[in-house]
């Protein structure tokens, strides 16, 4: 027990040293969200589910903190020299598309003048509990971003370069022929991708692609490989929520030393 305990404390000692004597990073942080819900789920998922009253307070302190938000569209534009960034970016995304998106979040995304990218599963779209198409056409008239989640949210380094273009590029025309503006973004499935996967992307004209690697984002940072970090149902109220933001910061500090 007390070579555990020193352990951690060497460990924790550690991180704070290198937090406090590398120097701050540049770049904004994209968050990643699943579901705002109070309803009780499947368990296996539930870690995944923010509660609005939770995700408001998010709102409020990001808000508090001076954070604009923006959509991937608006950060490639500055990225090709049209406009600038805001003074404090900051990305809102949200995976798979789920229902509650449209009916709990976006009000309360509303109500804070806020934005944000959702991307969903084509060929889970219109089940229970997930996105219909006419609420994705809302959802882009209301300035919300829609990307690509792949049509069937399997992690595509684990499939051949066949199978790989078939998903990436099926969603996308999916979505743009059933009167979606055009796709440009895409959240790998699992967060699973290489450079074979980002040379698909490439040639099926996506723009911007998100994974599950905590860091900050530049405009050097290459676009199909976004740093993002994980917001879960908080066990710790807001505490917890300034420590995932802390904690893209630090790994941005970190990959800078690499
Ligand atoms: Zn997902």
């Amino acid at each position: 027990m007390r070579i555990i305990v020193g352990a951690v404390i060497i460990f924790v000692g550690i991180i704070c040293a290198v937090n406090f004597l590398l120097p701050e990073p540049e770049g904004f942080p994209i968050l990643e969200y699943h579901q705002v819900t109070d309803e009780l789920l499947d368990p296996d998922f539930e870690m995944y589910n923010v509660p609005p009253a939770e995700f408001a307070a998010q709102l409020d302190y990001l808000q508090s903190e001076g954070y604009t938000t923006i959509t991937l569209q608006d950060f490639m534009r500055v990225v090709h020299g049209k406009g600038e960034l805001p003074e404090k970016p900051i990305v809102l995304t949200f995976d798979d598309g789920y229902k509650d998106n449209y009916c709990t979040m976006l009000p309360i995304l509303e109500a804070h003048k806020m934005t944000a990218v959702i991307y969903v599963i084509t060929n889970e779209l219109g089940k229970e509990n997930y996105l219909k198409l006419d609420e994705l056409k809302d959802l882009q008239r209301r300035g919300i971003e829609i990307g690509s989640h792949t049509a069937d949210h399997l992690p595509l380094t684990s499939y051949d370069e066949d199978f790989q273009r078939r998903q990436i590029r099926e969603s996308k025309i999916f979505l743009e022929w059933s009167g979606l503006k055009t796709i440009y973004s895409l959240s790998y499935p699992n967060g699973a991708f290489n450079s074979d996967i980002e040379k698909i992307l490439r040639e099926e004209e996506y723009l911007t692609a998100v994974t599950g690697e905590a860091g900050l984002n530049t405009i050097e940072t290459n676009p199909y490989e976004l740093y993002r970090v994980n917001i879960r149902k908080p066990r710790f109220g807001l505490t917890e929520f300034k420590f995932r933001l802390w904690k893209a910061n630090f790994f941005a500090k970190v990959r800078n030393l690499l």
